[in-house]
């Protein structure tokens, strides 16, 4: 980026990122997701570091917190309360270590779990608490004194009689958290976003019992007056013995490598830490080294932050790409300048159709705020309209598919468009990925079937099982040996479990749990095929869209070919075994399961379910009994809440099984 694009970029960042704080800090309200916000800010940060001479003393990266509220009366704080650098991913952490090695001889890191709360600093004269604070500005915050004595974990009396200021985290515990929200709820008042807002929003009450009835908590994270320490690892035992509750879980390390495991480690175990964790901050233990290293605009140098994976974080659409499915659908996707988001490196995006387009008005252009639904697709959830650039124009639906450039159609009451061309070569080379993976040929890709498919050398999904390894002969990137190996596995996958084969068909709107409906149901692919609308309404969990979509692919003779084909090239197909599962303890109910699992596969999970004679859904509807929620729940999470289903966390759902 030159400097004159940074340059405006940084201003409509500024400007964005100030509205946003401006309603957080101030009028106590949420307006973008924290996680998005703390995108934006470190590409603001990021582009002030490499442009450093754009750095203005009002820009949000310089300062620390919020405006103090005029309810309160200021106090203005001896020593600056400063904030911290976020670092995302492991290179940027390596930055941080090679600047720290390269300006001091830092030799170990005291490391700490960052607790999503809010900084006070305590102040105690001769042993009593005097005055407590918020860090506001950094510079002046507001006088919370009554409403920090009502937190037990803070002493009113230190065990020894000094004078010193201490600063720390308050924080409300997840389960407190919890009856909060529940107790907001039932009086009809607004749920509170997150634990950081709820501790904030408890400590800054003019009326003290309020504060008191929201069973809060306060660790220690650094004592600021001197008392002889040297290390943060001495500062911990002197808190300990001056009564308080030191930040748990910290650590000495010396090298890069124990940095990273234990900021793994924490990451593992945050669910169960029983406070909300969005990183680990990483600090120079020897406090001279610490103070040698100095301060760079509001942060200290020896300190650093590193989050864990963001949940939502936002980048800039390159693009908007459109391809051609194997059903024929084109489907939209963004192209994005590459971002880190839950532990992965994103570039693309699905924007589903372009009626998805039209609701979220994305453009080319585009700041986005990007999310992870169930576990690995991201997904657009909303444009930052403040950050669009001039004269930006809204994206146009494709006129003609962008493969073969047929004439594209959009069929009545359909959100897709699609290519007319029944013969479109994408169409084709969709369908034979699709069905190569749904046999598990973990061999072929999408480059070897582009490749065998333009040499004509195969045209359609049952064509794989008619290859030999002369096929191959000359084909760029196969030897006899590869040739020899990918024949070879794809000869051993001939047989196939009807469900599976189902799902190799590629039949629009049935998936994976679906097919094992319809197997279950059916037995045999011939009656599926002359099976009637009514014979597929009447499967439980087929709708009346599966249903017709079911009966409009097998109408095709195109389709019934492909189905002959496969059986004159060998493939036999498995009719799934029918038990009789009425009599086992989950028999009638239907589970959904979103995000990940951590004592098991979801593949486990969905094997348990069946064998205690359960049935498993793709999507929630009144119709289902359960659904399980793990980490980074999709969509389906907010539905099933929403349509008031009964909600399993991992815990609940074992605790089931071992009930049953
Ligand atoms: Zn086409």
């Amino acid at each position: 980026m030159n400097k004159n694009d940074a340059k405006n970029r940084i201003e409509k960042l500024r400007a964005a990122i100030d509205e946003y704080r401006y309603a957080y800090h101030v009028l106590d309200r949420t307006t973008i997701s924290d996680a998005a916000l703390d995108s934006l800010k470190h590409e603001l940060y990021k582009l002030e570091q490499e442009f450093p001479d754009l750095i203005t003393q009002d820009s949000p990266t310089q300062r620390v917190g919020g405006t103090p509220l005029d309810k309160f009366d200021k106090v203005t704080h001896a020593r600056p309360m400063l904030s911290m650098e976020d670092v995302f991913t492991l290179p940027e952490f390596g930055e941080w270590l090679d600047r720290i090695k390269r300006l001091s001889s830092a030799e170990s890191f005291f490391l700490m779990p960052k607790i999503d709360g809010l900084a006070v600093s305590i102040i105690y004269v001769d042993g009593l608490l005097s005055s407590a604070a918020t860090r506001g500005d950094g510079k002046v915050g507001e006088d919370v004194t009554l409403n920090v004595r009502t937190i037990e974990s803070v002493p009113l009396r230190l065990k020894e009689t000094r004078s010193v200021e201490v600063r720390g985290e308050i924080y409300i515990a997840t389960k407190d958290f919890k009856k909060l929200n529940d107790q907001q709820s039932a009086n009809g008042e607004a749920l509170f976003a997150n634990p950081r807002n709820a501790a904030a929003g408890s400590v800054r009450q003019l009326d003290p019992k309020i504060t008191a009835s929201r069973h809060l908590s306060f660790v220690a994270w650094d004592l600021v007056t001197d008392l002889g320490q040297t290390t943060q690892a001495e500062e911990w035992e002197i808190l300990r013995e001056l009564g308080f509750k030191p930040t748990p879980d910290s650590v000495v390390v010396s090298t890069v490598e124990e940095v990273q495991s234990h900021w793994k480690s924490l990451q593992t175990k945050r669910d169960g830490l029983g406070f909300w964790v969005d990183g680990m901050v990483v600090r120079v233990n020897d406090n001279a080294t610490f103070d040698g290293l100095g301060v760079v605009g509001k942060t200290p140098r020896g300190l650093v932050a590193w989050k864990f994976p963001a949940e939502e974080v936002t980048s800039v659409v390159k693009d908007i790409q459109w391809f051609v499915g194997r059903t024929g659908a084109i489907t939209p996707v963004a192209v994005l300048e590459p971002t880190q988001l839950g532990g992965t490196t994103v570039q693309h995006a699905s924007l589903h159709n372009f009626d998805e387009i039209e609701r979220l008005d994305v453009r080319v252009g585009d700041t986005v705020v990007l999310y992870k639904a169930g576990d690995i697709i991201p997904k657009v959830k909303e444009v930052v309209v403040r950050l669009r650039f001039d004269g930006s124009k809204a994206a146009k639906p494709p006129t003609a598919c962008p493969v073969c450039g047929s004439a594209v159609e959009r069929k009545e009451g359909e959100v897709a468009i699609v290519c007319s061309n029944r013969q479109c070569s994408a169409q084709n080379q969709e369908a034979v990925l699709h069905a190569a993976r749904a046999f598990a040929i973990d061999g072929i890709g999408p480059a070897t079937i582009a490749t065998l498919m333009d040499a004509g050398i195969i045209q359609l999904p049952p064509d794989l099982f008619r290859l030999i390894p002369d096929d191959f002969n000359g084909l760029e990137g196969f030897g006899e040996v590869s040739a020899n190996k990918l024949v070879d596995e794809i000869r051993a996958r001939k047989e196939i479990l009807l469900a599976k084969f189902i799902v190799a068909l590629g039949i629009r709107n049935v998936g994976e749990e679906t097919a094992r409906d319809l197997a279950k149901r059916f037995g045999t692919v011939d009656a599926l095929m002359s099976a009637t609308l009514a014979d597929l309404v009447a499967v439980p969990q087929v709708g009346a869209i599966v249903a017709q979509s079911v009966v409009d692919y097998f109408a095709e003779s195109h389709h019934r070919e492909i189905v002959a084909s496969y059986v004159a090239n060998g493939i036999r197909i498995v009719s799934p075994v029918v038990v009789d599962t009425s009599n086992l303890p989950l028999a009638g109910k239907s589970f959904v399961l979103t995000g990940g699992l951590e004592a098991m596969s979801r593949e486990e999970a969905k094997e348990k379910i069946r064998a205690l004679g359960g049935d498993l859904s793709e999507s929630v509807s009144k119709k289902t009994s359960f659904v399980i929620v793990g980490t980074d729940p999709g969509s389906k999470y907010a539905k099933a809440q929403a349509l008031g289903i009964p909600i399993l966390s991992e815990t609940d759902f074992i605790a089931m099984l071992a009930s049953l």
